[in-house]
């Protein structure tokens, strides 16, 4: 029997996450966000759930073929555009339309000579100070673009720095705003965080940031059912359904007494006689290994916590209130990291928290090791 792990990727989920965002979008057209492998779910997973998206966005020209072999004939964008000179003749190959954020990018165009071969997106650094040009840069390089050859349209994009907390976007709106006032082309300016707080609430609602959603908005990790302030509160009021199920089973269970300690490092002291259950799960599989005792966990459908420190293979967790709820929770037991099985479910953004991190790094951090199904 092969180790008991395995993770699952719901493709009906991927649908709902992305009829969620149409209507936040308010008609935008959308970027299905796949970079880092479609945040680490697998960019030929993704694909038939996503493929009602109106084009894809990622920044791996591999990934890009990926996309183009499996049959997507519409815009693809490279976000962060190309990385040398010889990229170009890969986007003309493949109809890859891509970001220009800097003078170099700029050079290289110069070199091309198929007439208006490239559709790129002008990067305005509206403060994140990431990528893009800055105010005072961004109409010279739009008028240098005019006038090349092989740039057939000019398109306007930037990325929110603050777009899930404070101080919101509206410095950055305004930066963008008179950057691109008069230019003709189209905009796209919401990642997820700016798309699930400024685009039409599930109550039909709407902040006031006129002219956000622009022509293209850019969800990522909403597609993928996670949080982009990190809070699980924003999944619930979404409704967002988790992409990415992590499964595994108890392989152990030891019966301790009070004062035993367990794991390494003998971080966790029982404070009483108490079952604890070994899981199949530790950080080699993509687990946070930061992950405090008290991070919960599903086991037998009950809601528990892990204790004492992951381990590479391994988690310890705290079988008593698996007992309490009158489950077995013995070898064998089926144990939720995240995600969804039968009617538990578990926020990824809520096993991220404790450690201090995101669901996305989570996602993104799933190990080769673990097998993955597609449901
Ligand atoms: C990653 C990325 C996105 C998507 O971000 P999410 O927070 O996952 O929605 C959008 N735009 C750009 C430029 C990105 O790099």
């Amino acid at each position: 029997m092969p180790r008991p792990i395995q993770a699952t990727i719901t493709l009906e989920a991927l649908r709902h996450n992305l009829a969620r965002a149409r209507s936040a979008a308010d008609g935008a057209r959308v970027w299905a966000v796949v970079k880092a492998n479609a945040y680490g779910h697998g960019v030929e997973r993704v694909f038939p759930a996503l493929r009602g998206a109106d084009g894809f966005a990622l920044l791996d020209l591999a990934e890009a073929e990926t996309l183009r072999a499996l049959g997507w004939g519409g815009p693809i964008l490279l976000l962060e555009g190309c990385f040398g000179l010889e990229d170009l003749a890969t986007c003309e190959r493949l109809n890859l339309w891509h970001v220009v954020h800097d003078a170099a990018q700029i050079h290289w165009l110069a070199s091309r000579t198929k007439p208006r071969a490239h559709r790129v997106f002008l990067k305005l650094n509206s403060g994140m100070n990431r990528l893009g040009f800055t105010p005072e840069q961004y109409r010279v390089a739009w008028q240098r673009l005019q006038e090349l050859p092989a740039v057939g349209s000019v398109s306007h994009m930037t990325h929110f720095a603050t777009a899930d907390g404070e101080p919101g976007i509206a410095d950055a709106l305004e930066r963008f705003d008179s950057a691109v006032d008069g230019l003709p082309g189209e905009r796209s300016l919401c990642n997820s965080a700016a798309l699930l707080r400024y685009g039409v609430q599930p109550g039909g609602r709407r902040e006031d940031a006129p002219g956000v959603l622009g022509d293209w908005v850019r969800p990522g990790i909403a597609l993928y059912g996670g949080s982009p302030t990190g809070a699980h509160a924003d999944v619930r009021r979404w409704e967002l359904r988790p992409a990415m199920s992590l499964l595994t089973r108890i392989i152990g269970v030891q019966t301790v007494e009070a004062g035993s300690a367990v794991g390494y490092g003998a971080t966790f002291r029982a404070e009483r006689p108490m079952r604890v259950g070994v899981a199949a799960v530790g950080y080699a599989d993509g687990y946070p290994r930061h992950a405090p005792t008290g991070t919960p966990i599903v086991v037998d459908g009950v809601r528990t916590r892990i204790i004492g420190r992951v381990s590479m293979d391994m988690v310890m967790v705290d079988l008593d209130p698996v007992r309490a709820a009158g489950r077995a929770a013995d070898v064998g037991s089926p144990v939720l990291c995240w995600g969804r099985h039968l009617d538990a479910e578990l926020g990824i953004d809520e096993v991220a928290e404790p450690s201090g991190t995101l669901g996305y790094e989570l996602m993104c951090a799933l190990a080769r090791r673990v097998p993955v199904q597609v449901a």
